[in-house]
């Protein structure tokens, strides 16, 4: 089974309208688009299957439960779980990070010490904080160099009150992959728990929790071709049974008392209140989607796209690369000192080029390297070499421009 851009391209249906023939959409770190199969999905789920799971006995809500269900399982194999159990629905990568940080914490004492990493998404950083704020816990971070962690330094910052090391698997700034094997062995023998931020990881490589060696695992759908809306966290199911829900409502419960309630048991003790059930539905079709694609020759072709487009873009004059190719998730990021980044951004957008302008949701680690703004440009399977020839044709354009209107250094646009 060879892989092959173009045909994988003809099965999203967004490319194909007249208004989006010639999109070249390079902004896949922040959503991807989806194939026919997973928008069917969710329309067949409203069509033919709409009810609530687990609370009626009625053909539908069967019908929408074992769906459910079935997407757990699926789930479950499509990241290397051991059971079912293991695997908890959340809107997304944020809100499932927010569970574990809430969860995790109520357990610590003050003093305990979280470690995380410069160069985490504000997901990975802010629900972390707001529990150091709740239970007098102390943030510590893996050494950097200008806001790059130095995942290899890790050991330097373990102390015995190291509880949670929650580190990300890519960043989605700069798209440096984190060295998991030697993370892995890094953490191995300390008494901490192992939270991996595997947002932008999971749209790229086959996830094995398993032979990563992590403790919990989190993503979005919609990083990997799946709908917005839901999410997954992969957690140990030694580690989630000693856990406390962290929302409550129904569905989580098994009894409940006017002064106190016993919960429900794993996964459905950390999932308060109605899915996503239509995302659900959608996730499923995209699991079963990547399974037939062959996903190695998937993430070669990516891996040739985001050389190319590194070597070419390091050969554009003046470009100030925070990026570079070498064991990249497909994310090309940079500024230029004479313009601002917003205005390249939107010259781009004129010309049906989808880039993505900002601090990408990392200002810690754009601060650190010394910006507020920069131009990103990611990769998904469905690019062609034409789309990179022609995002850099239009960077080149814009510049020369720039050099011929003789525009003085414009100030990068406020963090956004
Ligand atoms: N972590 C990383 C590394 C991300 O790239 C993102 C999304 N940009 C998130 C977490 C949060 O994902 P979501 O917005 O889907 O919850």
């Amino acid at each position: 089974m060879t892989f092959s851009a173009e045909k994988f391209k003809q099965q999203f249906p967004l490319f194909a309208q007249s208004e989006n023939r010639s999109l070249v959409y390079l902004d896949n770190a922040a959503t991807t688009q989806k194939p026919a199969c997973v928008i069917d999905a969710i329309s067949d789920f409203y069509l033919h299957s709409n009810a609530n799971t687990h609370r009626s006995s009625h053909r539908l809500a069967r019908r929408a439960t074992e769906m459910v269900e079935k997407v757990r399982r699926d789930a479950a194999a499509f990241l290397g779980a051991h059971s079912p159990r293991e695997i908890i629905f959340t809107r997304g990568a944020t809100e499932g990070l927010n569970l574990l940080a809430n969860s995790l914490c109520a357990g610590l004492c003050p003093g305990d010490e979280i470690l995380l990493s410069t160069a985490e998404h504000h997901a990975n950083l802010v629900p972390w904080q707001m529990m150091a704020e709740r239970y007098g816990l102390k943030l510590c971070f893996v050494p950097d160099e200008a806001g790059v962690p130095r995942f290899d330094r890790i050991s330097e910052v373990l102390t015995p009150r190291t509880r949670v090391v929650s580190v990300t698997a890519g960043s989605n700034a700069l798209g440096i992959r984190t060295d998991l094997h030697a993370l892995r062995k890094a953490l191995s023998g300390h008494d901490l728990v192992w939270v991996l931020d595997g947002a932008q990881l999971a749209a790229h490589d086959v996830v094995d929790v398993a032979s990563i060696g992590c403790d919990f695992f989190v993503c979005s759908a919609h990083k990997f071709y799946g709908p917005t809306g839901i999410g997954l966290v992969f957690g140990r199911e030694s580690l989630l049974q000693g856990m406390p829900p962290w929302q409550g409502g129904g569905e989580m419960i098994a009894n409940v008392d006017l002064l106190s309630s016993e919960f429900a048991g794993l996964p459905h003790r950390f999932e308060a209140g109605t899915s996503s059930l239509a995302s659900i539905a959608g996730l499923g079709a995209c699991i079963d989607f990547l399974a037939r694609q062959n996903r190695a020759e998937m993430a070669r072709h990516e891996q040739i796209l985001q050389q190319y487009l590194h070597e070419r873009l390091a050969q554009v004059p003046e470009l100030v690369m925070l990026s570079h190719g070498e064991d990249n998730l497909g994310i090309a990021t940079f500024v230029h000192p004479r313009c601002a980044a917003v205005d390249l951004a939107q010259w781009l957008d004129g010309r049906d080029i989808a880039v993505r302008v900002g601090h990408h949701c990392a200002q810690p680690l754009l601060r650190a390297a010394g910006h507020t703004a920069t131009v990103r440009a990611s990769i998904a399977a469905y690019n062609t070499r034409e789309d990179m020839d022609r995002f850099i044709a239009g960077v080149e354009e814009f510049l020369l421009q720039l050099d011929t209107d003789g525009v003085e250094a414009a100030p990068q646009p406020s963090a956004r």
